[in-house]
């Protein structure tokens, strides 16, 4: 008996991997006992021929499926594509540019078959990530996992092995900006975690840059907390607490040394200080009042012009 199986990659300017990534997958999938494969690629608005590369893969192979989008929606965006559109009785995600490690498939697909419905791939050595990325990815977990109720399992990306029970979960999910690490993790399931070595990318470079790094972290902690908006009546309160401290202190000095000199200095570390309490808490409003006008909008998390190849498969 064969099992259907799916794999999820999303492709951003990635010509130069696809290659190598086709000849690195294939030999793996074929030595996995009692599978089949699809392979579903999105093309997340590539420039650099992408798209002419994965089609004239899915020409040469029917396990190869293309999806097309009329741009580029981000990562996050094209991982949930593959997910709607795959068949398979389990579903991996996995990048283009092997630092995800082909050769860990076999294993996830046995821990899948003893029971797991949940395979998480942990990277236990992240030294071909620069020391930057390291760090501010370690503040992020530590940070988002103080904050939030869903747990985010640290070091562990999107290369993992879930059922199609978890599949269909993540697909009721309604959410339109769509934080997969954030969102794998709320819906749970019985989970089991192998380790591997991240691998540095094949070809090109990074696609996330420092300032996308920091929206997608902010993407992650407003989405699955509340606390940076609740914090500031706690905030409001130690503030106000110290301000009758202080004038209570004033009023005693005056009274017992008169009134000698007049306060500017504190006045205006007062009054900056408050100031800038103020913006930052509703500087904190805005970005999830932003998040929310743009729910509220129900646009689609991604357009498809096209979708190549696959269409004998059931
Ligand atoms: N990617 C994508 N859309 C984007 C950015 C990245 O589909 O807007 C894909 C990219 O092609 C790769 C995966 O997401 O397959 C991971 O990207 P990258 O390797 O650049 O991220 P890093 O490994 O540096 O975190
Ligand atoms: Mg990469």
């Amino acid at each position: 008996m064969s099992q259907l199986l799916t794999l999820a990659v999303p492709f951003y300017n990635e010509a130069a991997t696809i290659q190598a990534f086709a000849d690195a997958i294939l030999p793996v999938l074929d030595a996995v006992p009692d599978t089949q494969w699809e392979i579903v690629c999105v093309d997340d608005g590539s420039s650099d021929g992408t798209l002419l590369k994965l089609v004239a893969l899915a020409q040469a192979d029917p396990r190869f499926r293309v999806l097309e989008f009329s741009r580029n929606f981000g990562k996050e965006a094209a991982l949930t594509a593959a997910i709607d559109v795959a068949r398979g009785e389990a579903v991996i995600p996995i990048d283009a540019d092997l630092q995800d490690p082909p050769a860990l498939i076999g294993r996830m697909v046995q821990a899948w078959r003893d029971g797991a419905e949940v395979v998480l791939a942990r990277r236990s050595d992240r030294s071909s990530d620069g020391m930057m990325k390291r760090q501010t990815a370690a503040w992020f977990y530590k940070l988002h996992n103080r904050l939030s109720n869903t747990k985010i399992p640290e070091n562990v990306g999107d290369f993992r092995l879930m059922d199609r029970i978890v599949v269909d979960a993540l697909k009721q999910l309604p959410e339109r900006q769509r934080f997969m690490k954030g969102l794998f993790a709320w819906v749970g399931f019985r989970t089991v975690t192998l380790d591997y070595v991240r691998a540095p990318r094949l070809a090109g470079n990074t696609k996330f840059s420092g300032f996308a790094l920091w929206n997608f972290a902010l993407e992650g902690v407003t989405g699955f907390s509340t606390a940076p908006l609740k914090i500031w009546t706690y905030v409001g309160a130690l503030c106000a607490l110290g301000t009758v401290l202080y004038a209570i202190y004033i009023v005693v000095l005056t009274a017992m040394y008169g009134n000698k000199v007049p306060g500017y200095a504190s006045l205006f570390v007062a009054i900056t200080f408050f100031g800038s309490v103020q913006l930052i808490s509703i500087g904190l409003l805005g970005e999830y009042i932003g998040r929310i006008y743009l729910e509220t909008k129900q646009r689609p998390s991604y357009l498809i012009r096209k979708t190549y190849g696959g269409t004998d498969a059931t």
